[in-house]
């Protein structure tokens, strides 16, 4: 079986979501409104990040950066994981709802520039002073890159890229981003956290993981199958 592997960055790559810690350090007061809208069902995933992104600070982006570093923990076993991946010609992405820079200089700093990865690059625009709404666009995500309401960043449309050849998905991920890429798009959920419970709350085949051993082996006897 020809396989390729799309890997969330936010609670998966990472221990703990950069995102969510950045925006709790750094981003104005309210933002914390956004996500009780978003709980109510009032506001989309699309529409969180717009609020969330509005609410960071334009001029403090190498502290968030800096920040971003000092709460980065790798989840164990990713090196292997990449190596098993190579060493069986299957591509990989990670398709972050993150943002691109603390993506890419948690990457970087890990050793692991060559991965191959889109995340949403903020525009820190800010919010219109007079309506409150965020000045558009809050974030560009790049040549060739979709967008959905139910992610922003479209998980489904760069798995969908990987398919040519026959390739079949593996998707990992934890998270609410996770959603639409684990229902529509994925051949095989490997999944943890709120992924897990939503999987398991409607009937979507998937398998668990606490670490990259865990989706190592399961790739392992994919490939075997
Ligand atoms: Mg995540
Ligand atoms: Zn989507």
């Amino acid at each position: 079986m020809k396989l390729a592997l799309v890997l969330d960055f936010d609670g998966t790559i990472t221990m703990r979501d950069i995102g969510v810690e950045v925006i709790k350090k750094f981003a104005r007061s309210d933002w914390d409104e956004g996500l009780r809208r978003w709980r109510a069902s009032e506001f989309d995933q699309r529409q969180l990040m717009e609020w969330d992104f509005a609410r960071l600070p334009s001029g403090r982006l190498s502290e968030m950066r800096e920040y971003s570093l000092s709460v980065a923990v790798l989840r164990p076993g990713l090196t292997g994981l990449l190596e098993l991946c190579r060493s069986n010609d299957m591509p990989v992405e990670v398709v972050s709802n993150g943002m691109a820079f603390y993506v890419e200089a948690v990457l970087e700093r890990e050793g692991l520039s060559d991965l191959a990865f889109v995340a949403p690059t903020p525009t820190f625009a800010g919010l219109d002073p007079e309506t409150n709404d965020p000045v558009s666009p809050v974030a560009e995500f790049g040549i060739g890159v979709e967008t959905c309401e139910r992610t922003g960043l479209c998980k489904c449309a760069r798995a969908a890229r990987l398919r040519p050849g026959g390739r079949k998905i593996v998707f990992v991920g934890d998270g609410i981003s996770d959603f639409c890429i684990a229902e529509e798009e994925a051949d095989f959920v490997i999944a943890r956290s709120a992924l897990k419970d939503h999987c398991a709350a409607n009937g979507i085949a998937h398998s668990e993981f606490d670490d990259f051993y865990d989706v190592a082996r399961e790739i392992e006897s994919l490939l075997a199958g």
